[in-house]
């Protein structure tokens, strides 16, 4: 199935040609093109909108110089070929549109849906209109696709996964492609936006002057971590929930609590991490005080560390719940996804948080950078899952802003075959 997919819900442009054949898939062409809002400190939804007009049609027609070429031993596959201008041998007509449908803004939407929507008409091939956050956690499932196989190492439902980026902090428990139960949220801030705010505080300010982009959680990872997972060999979790309340002293006098670490909810909240450090950075500047790169870069691993442990200790409660459940299949795979995930310090504390809290058989996975933030592949690959078991979209479907993950199924645009 040659599919082409775009994603604009955010500041990211995105357009891929995915190919799945029947147990392995191949990307023809991923490229993203980042709205510039350096200067606003975030997402800025005019300039993030300017951006999709400026670079959507374009990336569209890079992509379809990558679809496969017809030649004498490469048949159409029976879906039709196309000829572009200045070529002389044909492609390959794709089978298949997919766009993010939402969640997001509306108006960024309607850029890469109504573009994908028209590119099915013109080559009368279904599409299918997919939710971004549906997308990020199924693409663990395209990774393995990716490296030859459906086999072993695919995530096979049920599975736990942890959603992490910049607007969406939540833990799921999917059944389906379709099935997805919403076990916490965060709420107040998304984790990502929380270390986002928390690195443009504790960041050296040449550090944020030169930065080239505004990914300021892999920059927050960098600066606290400068030799990778070598700086964090010595991390032990906390081996029991008392443990978490454990607050640890550094020589600069402060210590960072766990959020929500004396209750059971199964809910986030990030806030905290990101005014903690701010408020530590503004009291030690108004007194004239220089902050050290020692203590920046302790409070940039200290802030990582709390927020990381508060996500793993919600996802101990939410493992241990179903373990309670009967009628709840055994979960043996906690995917995490979403910009977040690219971070190694979060795997480490996840996977020691699971070893240690008697859930050493669980499957930790993530997908790698490019795929776990915002891209084109995983629209990609969600439509192609959602195409083959049956469900294509209404052309007059229309973006939405605001979509539960679990309100997937009986959604009125998307429609069983
Ligand atoms: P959503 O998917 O919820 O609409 P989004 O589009 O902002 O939000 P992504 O592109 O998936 O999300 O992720 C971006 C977020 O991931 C940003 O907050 C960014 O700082 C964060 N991020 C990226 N890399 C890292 C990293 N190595 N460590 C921590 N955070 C990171
Ligand atoms: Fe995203």
């Amino acid at each position: 199935l040659l599919t082409l997919a775009i994603e604009s819900s955010c500041d990211d442009t995105s357009v891929a040609i995915l190919e799945k054949e029947k147990n392995a898939t191949k990307i023809h062409f991923l490229e993203n093109v980042t709205a510039d809002t350096r200067e606003y400190g975030g997402i800025h939804p005019i300039v993030a909108l300017e951006s999709h007009h400026e670079s959507m049609s374009k990336l569209v027609n890079k992509a379809l110089h990558h679809l496969p070429l017809i030649t004498g031993g490469n048949s159409d596959g029976g879906g039709g070929q196309i000829t572009l201008a200045g070529e002389s041998q044909p492609r390959r007509k794709p089978d298949l549109v997919a766009a993010t449908r939402g969640p997001g803004m509306r108006s960024n939407l309607t850029i890469g849906l109504e573009t994908g929507k028209a590119l099915s008409v013109a080559w009368q091939v279904p599409f299918v209109g997919v939710h971004h956050m549906q997308a990020h956690l199924l693409t663990p499932r395209l990774v393995a696709s990716l490296e030859g196989g459906d086999g072993p190492t695919q995530p096979k439902f049920p599975f736990l996964s942890i959603l992490v980026s910049g607007g969406h902090s939540i833990l799921v428990r999917s059944t389906s492609i379709v099935g997805h139960q919403i076990m916490a949220e965060s709420s107040d801030i998304a984790i990502g936006e929380a270390l986002d705010k928390t690195a443009r505080e504790v960041l050296p300010p040449s550090l944020l002057e030169n930065a080239k982009n505004t990914m300021y959680g892999k920059m927050l990872e960098q600066f606290a971590f400068p030799n990778g997972a070598a700086d964090y060999t010595d991390y032990r979790p906390p081996r029991t929930r008392g443990e978490e309340f454990i607050k640890k002293e550094t020589p600069w006098g402060w210590a960072l609590g766990t959020p929500f670490a004396n209750t059971r909810t199964l809910e986030f909240s990030f806030a905290s991490v990101a005014s903690r450090a701010k408020s530590l950075i503004v009291a030690k500047t108004k007194a004239g005080v220089d902050v050290s790169l020692e203590e920046r870069r302790a409070l940039a691993r200290e802030s990582m560390r709390v927020a990381f442990e508060h996500l793993a200790s919600r996802t101990i409660i939410a493992l241990e719940t179903l373990r309670q459940d009967a009628s709840s299949d055994k979960i043996n795979t906690l995917v995490v996804s979403g910009g977040v995930a690219a971070n190694r310090f979060l795997m480490t504390v996840l996977r020691g948080f699971l070893d240690v809290r008697g859930f050493d058989h669980v499957r930790l996975v993530a997908p790698p950078p490019r795929l776990c933030t915002d891209n084109a592949a995983m629209i990609g690959w969600a439509g192609i899952e959602m195409f083959e078991a049956g469900w294509h979209t209404d052309l007059g479907t229309q973006p939405v802003r605001k979509w539960a993950l679990d309100a997937q199924a009986d959604d009125g645009g998307i429609l069983g075959v």
